[in-house]
């Protein structure tokens, strides 16, 4: 006899149809998987065999052929266990094969016929589209999001087939203790003292999606800051959340409850990351990668310098499109990637330290910070000098404003440029400038002496433009023309580090 089961697969984030189709007929006992399957696939006569058993079927003493349709792909993973079991119980004459109708069916079944969680439900029942969908307990939540139909859910192999026969009914979806990731808010800013200057910097850049890099010694705060920036960004609307939600889910990450990555992302990959862990790819299975999981929230780099060239020049193609390619011998996927970079690194080759501890000169200083950022060194809008909170700072009673009133404040100003130019400032080219961010008098002057005494490039030029064009915009002016104090303050926020005292700073041109 003969079944075809309706199933997925995932290749990159995205789903693809697979139609399950098992024989069970004449010739001698045995079982085949043809159609492209890896290791994992072909390892599923094993875990099927034993579900069955162990759930009180019998194991067809026949010949039989599992077809995995369309066979010109490859399939991966151990998704297809449940499909493959309730095929063959149908192909076997177990199970009534009409009682399978209209429905699909993902999850890895474990030997005593349990049904196990597996990565890429989101965009496996997504591809299936119109059509019931059985999945494991565990991947409920994301099922319910991207189902355009009913979402079943078991435990067991017995549990399938106990509601597919009409024996017992389906469990209430609401009814499934899901172990979900906690949801912990996000850290906030209130919980930092002191450093007025970042804060602000955090601030511009999730208000205009400019990259931040963040230079400071060992114990200055860096990463404490840069954890606070998903939390000045905007919830996700929903087709960016269930973007998100798909890489989430594509890549084997425990979703929040509800299965939908509504809050941007932060991710923060080691610096021994390989550049596969960070922009995806990998020889056996296609995986997104840091670059992937961080779209549509934010990307950080802590250490920057101890990153490999190789990677952080693989990084430069989603700072540039949004997006990361992939081209393999069988495979092309492009997979999404926007997101805002925040890096950190010491100021110099000693590692700054408490003021005046640091013996190197300027020039030292200057090369050391221009290596480190090597490949990545123009994309940064913003570089600010972050500086261990004083003694004051830490003894004060309260802690800064929270997150949520920048956040105000940064959604208003997205709403603006948004409005404006259909795009975050951080995005907008030299030739849009001097329509969206036109300069005051005094602006123009002040930039066109620092480009005359060699203090400002014209690629530097414009991503001064743009921040302060962002400044301008979170002042809730309204201002369309950008005034000096902007240019000022955006200036500011391009120092490598500070010179001798605090008030005199060093600036980098590009
Ligand atoms: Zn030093």
């Amino acid at each position: 006899m003969l079944a075809s089961i309706p199933s997925a697969t995932i290749v990159g984030i995205h789903g693809s149809k697979v139609a399950v189709e098992v024989y069970v007929g004449d010739g001698l006992p045995g079982f085949r998987i043809v159609g492209l399957p890896d290791t994992i696939v072909r390892e599923a006569r094993d875990r099927v065999r034993a579900a069955m058993l162990e759930t009180g079927y019998a194991w067809p003493k026949h010949n039989i052929v599992v077809n995995l349709a369309p066979t010109a792909e490859r399939k991966s993973g151990a998704g297809l266990d449940v499909a493959i079991a309730v095929g063959l119980l149908a192909a076997s004459g177990q199970l009534p094969p009409e009682r399978t109708a209209g429905h699909a069916f993902i999850g890895e079944l474990g030997l005593d016929g349990r049904v196990r969680r597996v990565a890429g439900v989101a965009p496996m029942v997504d591809a299936l589209g119109e059509i019931d969908v059985v999945v494991p307990d565990e991947n409920a939540g994301e099922a319910t999001v991207a189902a355009r139909r009913a979402v079943r859910v078991a435990a067991t192999l017995g549990e399938i087939v106990a509601a597919l026969t009409g024996d017992q009914p389906w469990r209430a979806i609401d009814r499934v203790a899901v172990p979900d990731e906690p949801s912990r808010p996000p850290p906030d800013l209130a919980d930092v003292r002191g450093q007025p200057v970042a804060r602000q910097a955090l601030e511009v850049a999730a208000a205009g999606g400019h990259n931040l890099l963040f230079v400071g010694s060992p114990g200055s705060g860096k990463t404490m800051l840069a954890q606070r920036l998903p939390g000045l960004l905007p919830p996700l609307d929903r087709d960016r959340a269930l973007a998100t939600t798909m890489v989430h889910s594509a890549a084997g990450l425990r979703l929040p409850p509800g299965g939908l990555v509504d809050h941007p992302p932060f991710r923060a990959p080691h610096h021994t990351s390989s550049t596969v862990a960070l922009v995806g790819g990998g020889s056996v299975q296609l995986r997104p990668g840091e670059a992937s999981l961080a779209h549509n929230g934010v990307l950080f780099l802590d250490e920057l310098g101890e990153f490999g060239r190789g990677a952080l020049e693989a990084l430069r193609e989603p700072l540039e499109e949004g997006v990361v390619r992939i081209a393999r011998a069988n495979v092309h996927a492009v997979l999404p990637a926007r997101f805002v970079l925040v890096a950190a690194t010491n100021p110099c080759p000693c590692g700054g330290g408490p003021p005046g501890a640091c013996q190197c000169d300027d020039v030292a200083r200057v090369r050391y910070l221009r290596r480190l950022s090597g490949p990545l060194s123009d994309r940064f809008d913003l570089r600010v000098v972050v500086h261990r909170p004083s003694v004051d700072d830490l003894f004060a009673g309260e802690g800064g404003e929270p997150s949520a009133a920048a956040r105000d404040r940064v959604v208003a100003a997205r709403e603006i440029a948004l409005h404006r130019a259909g795009k975050v400032n951080a995005a907008l080219v030299p030739d849009e400038l001097d329509d969206v961010a036109p300069l005051a008098a005094e602006a123009r002057e002040l930039l066109r002496a620092e480009m005359e005494h060699d203090r400002l490039t014209g690629r530097g030029y414009h991503k001064v433009r743009r921040v302060a064009r962002t400044i301008t915009d979170l002042g809730r002016s309204g201002e369309h023309v950008v005034g000096l104090a902007e240019v000022e303050l955006a200036l500011s926020m391009r120092t490598a580090l500070p010179r001798s005292g605090p008030a005199e700073v060093m600036r980098w041109t590009a």
